[in-house]
């Protein structure tokens, strides 16, 4: 097994260190390589942690949650207000990270770490978030309160589609609710994570609050088992995210596994063609169409169909992919799927955007009730009554009217429903203040002369 090393500053251009109590170490072992996706050059190694580095994050911190969780909530939240200026300060080049190894656009990648900064805008009002409730005279001479404690060391497990954003979902939330945290972001994209590490302790964040380990199934598998670790909160495939459900969940932990999906939007006849087929070009196939939330299916309602599949034909072959040389892939347009067919049943995760027909409304919602995946759905529609009925009636997490990418603002949660999302509470927004705390009643009295003495019988305090 690996033994943690200290960091090697020559090193940190060619390898992505670790991050634990405060420290970057690159300790010999297991490596994996990142490569800039629109080259397919190798520009990084990336330590991968075994079973000790895993273990020695988990102590850092355990170690660390004592005080960070008796630390007063407003000095918690002006670490995370500093922490905000530095993110926001640091947008672009995290934004430049996210793209070299993920392959995105940076405008693309500029706008996903603003919803990221955005979560960490909520997380600053956690003074607000974690108040708890009081009822005087419950019974006699009797009170009743509850409160909010943070369940311990969280640990959060993050996909390759977005670098910045979604392990910003996670921690910031968990730390504010005094909480100490593992981030394992994918091992395809590392360096955001590390740098956003490094901010937090810059903002003043103590040393073992926030680690990053990274790796493969090996370190996931040592998160998972880890006796330490109290809950976990997962973003990823599908398959992935139902193992990483089962697992730990059996192993006591409180889980939340948010996986992938196969997201349709509703075209009806009534329709404003031309700007659903904008709308729909840019959620297919923007970021190449690998954003849990593209849509990747359009269920075109009767008249609606030939002329928005002409209309969407048209725009996306206009479609520039710039560079002359490096990996990059066309847009993709399928009509008349049906749902037995193979594209229709599988997430594909890239620009592949594909026509199912329905002659009715009815039709188009059994269509989308019936996909195992239920993340995000959209209607396009002139009508309130068409539009209200969807949103009362599929069975998705997320819904759009007239909006294709409807991810909720960092003050709701995010999340979908059924293959999409294994656990009972979603992320960032309140559900995630839920996750990262547990609830505690406390029954009072004080009792003085005239109280009367406990008898045998249950009490009913009244
Ligand atoms: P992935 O499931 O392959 O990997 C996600 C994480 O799990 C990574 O950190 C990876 O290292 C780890 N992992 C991979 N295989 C593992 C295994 N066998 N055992 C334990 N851990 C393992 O997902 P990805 O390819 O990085 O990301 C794309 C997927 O994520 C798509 O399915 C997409 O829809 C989904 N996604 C979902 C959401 C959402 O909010 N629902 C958001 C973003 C991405």
């Amino acid at each position: 097994m690996n033994k943690p090393a200290e960091f090697n500053p020559q090193v940190k251009l060619d390898t992505v260190p670790v991050w634990i109590n405060g420290k970057a170490l690159a300790p010999a072992g297991r490596h994996g390589e990142v490569f800039n996706p629109a080259t397919g050059r190798v520009t990084k190694k990336v330590v991968f942690s075994d079973a000790a580095l895993v273990d020695a994050a988990v102590q850092a911190a355990a170690a660390a949650f004592p005080a960070w969780r008796d630390t007063p909530v407003l000095r918690r939240a002006r670490v995370m207000q500093k922490f905000l200026q530095l993110l926001q300060a640091e947008q672009k080049e995290l934004a430049r990270i996210a793209s070299e190894e993920h392959g995105k656009t940076l405008d693309d990648a500029m706008g996903s770490v603003q919803r990221g900064i955005e979560v960490v805008e909520f997380a600053c009002g956690i003074p607000q978030l974690l108040k708890g409730e009081y009822s005087e005279n419950v019974g006699t001479q009797v009170d009743t309160h509850m409160l909010r404690q943070p369940v311990g060391v969280c640990a959060g497990i993050t996909p390759f589609n977005f670098p910045v954003m979604v392990p910003l979902w996670m921690f910031p939330l968990a730390i504010a609710c005094g909480n100490t945290f593992i981030l394992k972001p994918s091992e395809k994209v590392p360096s955001a994570s590390v740098r956003m590490a490094e901010l937090f302790k810059q903002a003043g964040l103590p040393d073992g609050v926030l680690n990053v380990i990274h790796g493969d199934k090996a370190a996931v598998d040592a998160l998972l088992s880890h006796e330490g670790i109290k809950a976990v909160s997962f973003v990823g495939s599908t398959p992935i995210a139902k193992y990483i459900y089962e697992t730990a969940a059996k192993a006591g932990k409180r889980v939340q596994a948010l996986g992938g999906a196969k997201n349709h939007a509703v075209v009806l006849p009534d329709a404003d063609l031309e700007f659903a087929a904008d709308a729909l070009i840019g959620a297919a196939y923007g970021s190449a169409g690998e954003r849990c939330m593209a849509i990747s299916a359009v269920v075109a309602v009767g008249a609606a169909g030939d002329p928005l599949v002409k209309l969407l034909e048209k725009k996306a072959k206009q479609i520039k992919q710039t560079p002359q040389e490096g990996f990059y892939l066309g847009a993709s347009l399928f009509d008349q799927v049906t749902p037995g067919m193979e594209i229709y049943r599988n997430e594909i995760f890239g620009p592949i955007l594909i026509v199912l027909r329905a002659s009715t409304i009815d039709e188009a919602i059994s269509i989308i009730n019936k996909n195992p995946y239920a993340n995000g759905t959209a209607i396009f529609t002139e009508s309130g009554g068409a539009a209200r009925r969807f949103q009362n009636e599929v069975q998705v997490g997320m819904v759009g009217i007239n909006v294709p990418i409807p991810v909720p603002v960092a003050f709701y949660s995010f999340g979908g429903w059924k293959s999409s999302l294994f656990g009972d509470l979603h992320v960032h927004g309140t559900e995630a203040v839920k996750f990262y705390t547990r609830t505690k009643v406390v029954t009072t009295r004080w009792p003085h002369q005239d109280t009367p003495a406990p008898g045998l019988d249950m009490p009913t305090l009244g």
